[in-house]
């Protein structure tokens, strides 16, 4: 097969807080996964946002950025905000969710996979099997109008938006992903819709459409479940679910629950995938309480690194970045299944330089 021979732009943000200190390590990563892989060349440039930049110029996402952002082939950020640097109007300046908005990223993919040998919250041994990929809607749920609340001294109001348009979309994602999944596991694929249809008419709404591009899945087991009861079973039996599909608020908390269930934020890799673009982040924040310290956690980075690869292989049709990804992920689970250098979040003692040394380490 003949594969592209023109470099792999990569647009980087590097961020707040401990963005920087994860970043780094990670580019090294790539680049000797890339090296091992004779794969692509990377070119690697980094643009300025984020709360740090707002701080500085009053600019929490420039055009240019943006520009950027559009150009390149993809996107890897880290972390973008920090409690202290707030807009006149209160809320915090999220350059990170405004780049979904802007490149129209409407399907969040957020992994939830126990390696072998890994420890988890979990007391359960069934927790050693749990594999699900939550996919979060992007782009409008709650978050379509997040910078027009309505406030007075009585009460304040928010609005929430399902299109049809990006519901199908999403949809029609995660259902595609589940059959893709199956094939790679070899066991029966499954999609559960998360919503609040017993209550919300929007949700209703949602759930209808739904089922309705569920029926051009005939091979794919279709369900759905209140987000309440979900809460509780991603803690009771998550090792139950393949695919999940929900609306952009309630996929930004059950993410979260999510990454807790791996013992850390600090392991939870993320995408948001449009039709022409990609972010790939991971699901923490810039935890401004450990920044500086060198001591982040940055396997969700890595892996979020590795997931890109995985995208790219595919758009590009390049089997050197499917490679990539593979050696990536699997040099992860090495370190974790090892469990002798692993960071604090981890139980572990080791600094965010140790760590990523660690992974390239079983990449060489
Ligand atoms: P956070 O995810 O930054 O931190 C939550 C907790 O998890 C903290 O105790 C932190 O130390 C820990 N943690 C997070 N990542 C870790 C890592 N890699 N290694 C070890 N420990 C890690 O969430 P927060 O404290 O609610 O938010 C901090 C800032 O980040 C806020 O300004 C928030 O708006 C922003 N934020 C940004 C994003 C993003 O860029 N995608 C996501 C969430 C929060």
């Amino acid at each position: 097969m003949s594969v592209p021979v023109s470099p792999v732009e990569i647009c980087v943000f590097a961020g707040d807080g401990i963005g920087p200190e994860i970043m780094t390590p990670t580019l090294e990563v790539l680049e000797l996964a890339r090296a091992n892989a004779a794969g692509p060349p990377l070119n690697i440039t980094e643009h300025p946002a984020g709360a740090g930049h707002y701080a500085a110029t009053g600019e929490a996402l420039p055009e240019a950025s943006v520009a950027a952002a559009k150009a390149a082939d993809a996107v890897l950020l880290s972390a973008m905000g920090l409690p202290g640097i707030r807009k006149p109007d209160g809320t915090e300046i999220t350059p990170q969710i405004e780049l979904r908005f802007r490149l129209g990223l409407y399907a969040g993919v957020r992994p939830v996979k126990v390696f072998p040998g890994q420890k988890t919250l979990l007391a359960d041994p069934r927790a050693e099997s749990i594999d699900f990929v939550l996919i979060r809607e992007s782009t409008e749920g709650l978050f379509a109008h997040m910078n027009e609340g309505v406030v007075s001294d009585r009460d304040a109001t928010e609005t929430l938006r399902i299109t049809r348009a990006t519901s199908e979309k999403v949809f029609d994602f995660a259902l595609h992903l589940a059959r893709t999944r199956a094939k790679q596991r070899g066991r029966p694929a499954r999609v559960t819709c998360v919503d609040k249809a017993n209550v919300f008419r929007a949700f209703w709404f949602f759930r209808q459409i739904f089922e309705e591009r569920a029926a051009a899945f005939p091979d794919i087991a279709t369900d759905a479940a209140y987000v309440d009861a979900m809460a509780m079973w991603m803690v009771q039996r998550p090792w139950e679910f393949d695919v999940m599909v929900t609306e952009n608020m309630f996929g930004d908390i059950l993410s979260d629950l999510g990454a807790a269930l791996l013992g850390s934020l600090g392991l939870a890799p993320s995408a948001d995938i449009g039709d022409a673009a990609a972010v790939f982040q991971p699901c923490h924040g810039s935890a401004p309480d450990i920044a500086g310290q060198g001591i982040a956690n940055p396997l969700a980075m890595i892996l979020s690194a590795g997931m890109m690869c995985d995208w790219l292989a595919e758009r590009r049709q390049d089997p050197r970045l499917g490679r990539m990804a593979k050696a990536i992920e699997t040099a992860v689970a090495s370190v974790l299944a090892e469990g002798r250098v692993l960071t604090a979040d981890l139980g572990g003692s080791a600094s965010t330089g140790a760590v990523a040394a660690a992974v390239r380490d079983r990449l060489g």
